[in-house]
């Protein structure tokens, strides 16, 4: 089905019960309202001139507006390009222009970010930016007012040209690995799998689901909004950026009985110092994505914050984004130990990274996957995608994962990641989940810098959890030595306060590698 007829269902059925909710500015919908405000934008964005497959940009921070336009520019077969509100000129500029964006619709500012003085720095730029609407402004009013001039009935002539096959959506990676990539994925590659991750979790009108996740991000988009709509639940939208104190409130004040996060946001939730104050006794559900999540976070989460399970997923921006994910009764050892099992209409295979083999159960390779969920290729680059999508319509993932005889999926690490030393393959998330257990250590990433007889060494960047006492490297080697292999045993260490990291929450190993030895 198409995103918007979708919309229209949960319309009718739902139409009193709330659909949206802004904590920071106390704005809500029911869908009722939601819808008639989707409507409104879409024949806005009509009376603008913007056709079907036409590429409308968003830049903004979560807001209510960010959903809106979600919603507007699928229900008249636009391409909505989901563009990351950290962005600075130049990668805006490179958005802009690959993605060929007309119509740009963006916050006026957030935190350091002043939107508007980055849109007039690179507008020269960019001649085929046509229109550039700011949400908070008189230019946002100035485009909702255009509605007037478009009739239902024009509206419903362009939903019935749309297909479900048709382009959707933009996404950009997060850019932890490289320069981020546009997967294209169309209506029914998200909306069925927002649709299937939130029968996974069970979800239905009663729910209401605090995201605290950015939107631009498909952890936000898909398995938030699409999940949550395409079962009539309830959007709560706790603070335009992650802010955990922010976060605990939402889910108070509104009764939240779900809540999103990367493992680092819980984690920043849990360290609140008044956690304890917080009544999250409404919580029956969460999910955790998007990174490794260390056992010991899962079950703290589990315990502290009330809730009867926190679902896993595992996936990425070019697979819609979930491939396999935890289920309710699923015991603790499936939940922390794994990343689940494959989402129905979805298969998964591992094969050996050099000649392609599949491997049986239990052993070690990359992860493939097939299935509607696979993007439509990278926007305007097709040599790329042919390099991940494979003639059978696999997806190549990059990384590496073992599929255990009972069907549940653990993720090793990228095979980008690996560390090769001494001709010995080692695993960082193996040696990083060990060193979460020291006392000294907050947080840990491991990587591989080179190394002149090893080929690559083991690096350890540690954040101390007292920044007065940080563990030494030869504390670091005598806690490893007893219970690691010693070719695993980290030979340097790096301590930091911080870790260089992406907008949807991933670390950004690569610069940790390049910041070694500075
Ligand atoms: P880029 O492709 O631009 O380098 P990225 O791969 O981080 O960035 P995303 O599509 O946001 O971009 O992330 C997908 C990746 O995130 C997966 O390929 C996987 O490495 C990692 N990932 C996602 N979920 C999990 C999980 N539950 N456990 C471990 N890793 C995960
Ligand atoms: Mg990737």
């Amino acid at each position: 089905d198409t995103v918007g007829r979708n919309l229209a269902r949960a319309v009718e059925a739902f139409p009193e019960r709330e659909a949206l909710v802004d904590v920071a500015s106390g704005r809500r919908w029911t869908y009722a309202e939601f819808g008639a405000a989707v409507e409104e934008l879409a024949r806005a964005l009509m009376a603008f001139g913007v056709a079907k497959g036409d590429r409308v940009g968003i830049w903004a921070v979560n807001c209510p507006e960010w959903v809106l336009v979600q919603y507007a520019t699928a229900r008249i077969g636009a391409v909505m390009v989901n563009i990351n509100p950290a962005y600075r000129a130049h990668e805006l500029r490179f958005v802009l222009d690959q993605a060929g964006i007309s119509l740009l619709v963006a916050s006026l500012s957030h935190r350091s970010s002043d939107y508007r003085a980055l849109v007039d720095q690179v507008r020269a730029d960019c001649p085929g930016l046509r229109a550039v609407h700011y949400i908070g402004d008189a230019s946002w009013d100035d485009l909702v007012r255009a509605s007037a001039s478009v009739t239902p009935e024009q509206l419903a002539a362009r939903e019935a040209e749309l297909s479900c096959d048709d382009p959707v959506n933009i996404q950009y990676t997060s850019g932890t690995t490289g320069f981020p990539k546009g997967a294209t994925l169309s209506h029914h590659n998200i909306l069925n799998n927002g649709y299937f991750v939130g029968e996974t979790v069970a979800y239905t009108e009663h729910d209401r689901v605090c995201l605290p996740v950015p939107f631009y991000h498909c952890f936000g988009m898909v398995m938030g909004n699409l999940g949550i709509t395409s079962h009539g639940a309830c959007i709560v939208i706790p603070a335009p950026a992650f802010e955990p104190a922010a976060v605990l409130e939402a889910v108070q004040r509104e009764r939240c009985t779900s809540l999103y996060g990367v493992p680092t946001m819980f984690i920043a939730e849990l360290d609140l110092p008044d956690f304890a104050a917080y009544d999250l006794s409404s919580l029956r559900t969460g999910i955790m994505a998007g990174s490794p999540c260390p056992v010991e976070v899962m079950k703290r989460v589990v315990a502290e914050m009330h809730m009867e399970e926190v679902s896993i997923c595992y996936g990425m921006t070019e697979t819609s984004p979930v491939s396999t994910q935890t289920r309710r009764d699923d015991d603790l050892e499936r939940r922390t130990g794994t990343v689940g099992r494959v989402l129905p209409h979805i298969e998964v295979k591992v094969t050996d990274p050099v000649t392609g083999v599949t491997l049986p159960r239990g052993e070690a390779g990359e992860l493939c996957t097939r299935g509607y969920s696979v993007m439509l290729g990278y926007w305007d680059e097709p040599e790329r995608t042919a390099e991940v999508v494979d003639a059978g319509r696999w997806m190549h993932t990059g990384d590496l994962a073992v599929m255990r005889e009972d069907g549940y999926v653990q993720i090793i690490g990228r095979i980008k990641d690996m560390i090769i030393r001494g001709g010995e393959n080692v695993y960082p998330r193996e040696i990083e989940e060990f060193l979460y257990g020291h006392p000294k250590i907050a947080d840990v990433q491991v990587v591989g810098v080179p190394d002149e007889k090893y080929g690559e060494e083991i690096l350890a960047c540690v954040i101390p959890r007292d920044p007065a006492a940080p563990p030494t490297l030869e504390e670091v080697t005598a806690y490893c030595r007893e219970r690691l292999a010693h070719y695993k045993i980290p030979r340097r260490l790096r301590i930091l306060d911080a870790f260089p990291m992406t907008v949807s929450g991933k670390v950004r190993k690569i610069e940790l590698r390049a910041g070694y030895g500075e």
